[in-house]
């Protein structure tokens, strides 16, 4: 049996009568950029999120661009973020010329550890960004009391965590502004790259509308320097057409979730993900934690089990982070997630008997 770690094609399927006139009608318009495709679907993104605005953005990691610059973050400031995540979250920062600071997470869930930001917190701190990483929501009463007390922003790479929520609220409607990826892989990922930025902010909504494009609110009369941050129709009717079958996929993927806990939960050399109270795991990922992982990942690579390692170099082991003079056991709890972490397939179609095939492999690989 074959079970890949993503299969998108028997999704597409689902909603491929609804898409294809869709598509055929911004084809035949030879329309390509922004418009009212993109327009109404930031719209129906931002209803279903729950924010007053949403701008359908090139990719996550251009979101989380336009939201620090839309901040005003830059030269000289910090940024204090997870060192476990994906490379975007801190190449950002970056980008920005920004620097950014790391702080530790939790070995449970894997995200940012919040009673350890306030000490890294200086005079140059502008902002947290929480990774809500995997699908499940950081400690945001804890992050945005924190970010109140020291008049901090809040930036929540939300790029896993479409549909999330920490409480009644959804990721993207828990800080200053959100960013959503629509990378293929993403739980509602669009035919190529896009992204989105959120926020309740009307100021700041228009200044990243304006960024996005190259920072003029008129075209070609530029009141400050932007970038190419646009999205395409082509994406935008692909993530519209999508969108309703979102919530019923996310129940297929915590279904998944519950059945490998219940077969894991004999075997204690696997540390599964935990959920925590109050907070919906939409889980873009299912993130095992075990010894052996690297014999465990040629194993399954073997039984032609689809896995994969979310990730293997923390950030700040990064050879072109290196001048932030960070150093190898900095962060014991990241770099031992590192070395332990790894994803099994979860995606809603996995085929009949593919999950229990994954879990009986692992589990008589431990026996
Ligand atoms: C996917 C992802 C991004 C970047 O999104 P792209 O659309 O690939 O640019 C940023 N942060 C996290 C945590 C992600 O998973």
């Amino acid at each position: 049996m074959n079970v890949p770690l993503l299969d998108l094609k028997p999704q597409f399927a689902q909603y491929k009568d609804r898409l294809m006139p869709e598509l055929m009608q911004v084809i035949e318009s030879q329309a390509f950029i922004l418009g009212p495709k993109v327009e109404k679907m930031e719209k129906e993104l931002a209803d279903y999120i729950g924010v007053k605005y949403a701008l359908g953005v090139s990719s996550g990691t251009d979101a989380l661009l336009l939201a620090l610059m839309g901040l005003g973050i830059g030269h000289g400031d910090e940024v204090i973020t997870t060192p476990y995540t994906f490379f975007a979250t801190a190449g950002s920062i970056h980008r920005v010329g920004a620097r950014p600071v790391f702080v530790d997470i939790e070995p449970d869930t894997y995200n940012i550890d919040a009673t350890k930001i306030e000490k890294a917190i200086s005079r140059r701190t502008k902002a947290i960004m929480p990774v809500h990483l995997f699908g499940q929501c950081c400690d945001m009463d804890a992050i945005n009391a924190i970010a109140r007390r020291h008049g901090l922003k809040v930036i929540e790479d939300a790029c896993q965590s479409i549909g999330a929520k920490y409480g009644d609220k959804q990721a993207g409607n828990l800080g200053d502004v959100g960013a959503f990826s629509f990378f293929p892989s993403k739980n509602l990922g669009c035919f190529g790259d896009g992204g989105l930025v959120t926020t309740n902010d009307e100021a700041l909504y228009k200044r990243m509308k304006a960024l996005r494009v190259h920072g003029g609110e008129r075209q070609y009369y530029h009141a400050e320097v932007g970038m190419n941050g646009r999205l395409d129709a082509i994406q935008a009717v692909v993530v519209s057409a999508k969108l309703p079958l979102l919530a019923g996929w996310t129940e297929g993927r915590r279904r998944n979730a519950d059945r490998y806990d219940h077969f894991f939960a004999n075997n204690p050399k696997i540390q599964v993900p935990v959920r925590r109270e109050g907070r919906y795991h939409i889980f873009n990922q299912y993130v095992i934690a075990v010894d052996r992982r690297d014999e465990l990942k040629q194993h399954l690579t073997e039984k032609q089990i689809g896995c994969a390692i979310y990730y293997p170099l923390s950030l700040h082991q990064q050879e072109c982070f290196s001048y932030l003079q960070y150093r190898q056991g900095d962060f014991p709890v990241a770099e031992t997630a590192a070395k332990r972490t790894l994803a099994l397939p979860i995606y809603p179609e996995i085929p009949a008997g593919g999950l229990e095939y994954v879990a009986q492999t692992i589990n008589a690989f431990y026996r």
